[in-house]
């Protein structure tokens, strides 16, 4: 199989752009810093003056990367940035976005959030047509499209390349005068609008996968993007349209269960509320005689907390992470065995010591993390350790964004809930009920995609098929 199929599931990403601010590029830098959690490997920005897009990127985090040297050399009002977690295969920096290109639609570059599952065939079609693809990422597919569209203007070839692609997308381009995003038709990953006074009287306009990066810049959330919108914002502002209907709402559940930070207004919704809620639930549907509530940092704390809130039993911070973790826990061979910095682990001995203990953690992918951490509180002195997972088991891979491991790597996929208990070794083990997540959300009308947890995908099965064949002969 190409290096395209083998990558394409590995976009864990944030993305923002910022329309008609003297400090595109600052702003631009401060909102990627806001989403470092959403992508490590590699960062980066394009900005243009009105004449010229330039793009900085490189691997590593935002802050090493965008010194001040770096982020004076891109002046302009319109930017748009990119971080990206990729934790296997093409790790290279032509993978980095935002992409960019001069085409007879003029310069633009482009970055993405999600995973386009018809990539592949419509890669396919543009090779036998002559197309010439350079990364090996899906969103090269998406320039290709446009710059072979008859469509004259560039929103005119935007939206016909949009229509052409399937699966989840949060897009944001850059023209050389313009900001355009657009969101996927079910709206499966995340994309906030927001504008930022400029402090002459003008408001500029600003887009990013979490409203955290807005808190930063100091920016007002307005709303999302909705599904099946494009919203195209130059000097004179934003003009939203849809460039086809919203289908069936497909957001990603795991964006509240684990991906999106707590101070983050996620779908509309603030995170933090579902993942307290998550622990609540938790508390009353999986309840244990126990002395404490440990969360596993930082994934587990606010469902922890409300696991503690609900029994009474007290939280305590008894697991410390290191967050001065250098590169070497990122890299990608290091971050699929481990999932990186987790593993930064010290126990509080004495809040354990003699004590029965609930471990809160967010989910168990393959449990080798859950069981090193069972084993690290259990060695701290705690007499009994208690597992509790804020979702349902995770049995199926994503293919709209989220890295999850090939099912077979999946515990829950392949063993019972007492066969789990005992790979971790914890003395019970329970996860969160389906309806309990749906309610955490709120979801009374089927607005999420559930199925990570379920195996039921919002999209086109035979397209599902062909991403599954390919992505378990990796
Ligand atoms: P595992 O050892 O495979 O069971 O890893 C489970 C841990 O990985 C949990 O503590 C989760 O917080 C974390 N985790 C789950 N899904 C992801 C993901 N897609 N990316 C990074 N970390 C994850």
């Amino acid at each position: 199989m190409n290096s395209q199929s083998s990558d394409k599931f590995h976009d864990e990403c944030g993305v923002v752009a910022i329309c008609g601010h003297p400090e595109a590029a600052n702003l631009a830098y401060l909102g990627l810093h806001a989403l470092q959690h959403r992508g490590q490997e590699s960062a980066g920005i394009s900005v243009s003056d009105g004449r010229e897009i330039r793009t900085h990127k490189s691997m590593g985090h935002v802050v090493d990367i965008f010194t001040p040297e770096v982020v004076g050399s891109l002046p302009g009002e319109f930017a748009i940035g990119h971080t990206r977690y990729s934790t296997t295969g093409d790790t290279i920096l032509c993978n980095a976005q935002p992409l960019s290109v001069n085409c007879n639609k003029g310069s633009i570059a482009v970055a993405h959030n999600g995973n386009i599952t018809n990539a592949s065939e419509l890669r396919h079609e543009l090779e036998a047509e002559g197309s010439i693809f350079q990364a090996s990422s899906d969103t090269e597919v998406v320039l290709h499209l446009v710059a072979r569209s008859r469509e004259r203007t560039l929103a005119g070839a935007l939206r016909e390349a949009l229509l052409q692609l399937e699966g989840a997308f949060s897009l944001v381009f850059l023209a050389e005068d313009r900001v355009i995003v657009a969101r996927d038709p079910h709206g499966f990953r995340p994309l906030a609008f927001g504008y930022l006074d400029r402090g002459d009287g003008r408001r500029a306009w600003v887009f990013a996968s979490e409203t955290c990066a807005f808190d930063l810049i100091g920016a007002t959330y307005v709303n999302d993007v909705e599904p099946g919108e494009m919203v195209i914002t130059d000097r004179d502002g934003p003009v939203r349209e849809h460039y086809t209907p919203e289908r069936a709402r497909a957001h990603c559940v795991f964006e509240h269960v684990y991906f999106s930070r707590p101070d983050s207004i996620v779908f509309g919704r603030p995170v933090q509320e579902s993942r307290e809620n998550l622990g609540r639930l938790l508390a009353l549907s999986a309840p244990v005689d126990a002395d404490v509530v440990v969360p596993v940092p930082d994934s587990g704390v606010t469902a922890a907390i409300g696991y503690s809130a609900e029994s009474g039993i007290p939280f305590r911070q008894a697991l410390i992470r290191n967050h001065y973790v250098g590169r070497t826990f990122i890299e990608p061979s290091q971050a699929i065995r481990d999932f990186g910095g987790k593993l930064q682990l010290n126990p509080v001995r004495h809040l354990l010591e003699g004590r029965r203990v609930i471990l809160v953690d967010d989910s168990i992918v393959r449990g080798t993390t859950s069981r090193k951490i069972v084993r690290m509180v259990r060695g701290a002195g705690a007499t009994e350790v208690h597992l509790r997972i804020s979702c349902p088991p995770t049995i199926s891979p994503c293919f709209y964004g989220v890295d999850t491991p090939r099912q077979s790597e999946l515990i829950a996929a392949n063993h019972s809930l007492e066969e789990i208990r005992r790979f971790v070794e914890a003395d019970s083990i329970a996860y969160l009920p389906m309806e309990d997540l749906k309610k955490a959300v709120d979801d009374h009308d089927n607005r999420y995609c559930y199925a990570c947890y379920t195996g039921d995908y919002p999209t086109d099965l035979v397209q599902i098929e062909t991403l599954v064949s390919a992505k378990f002969s990796r």
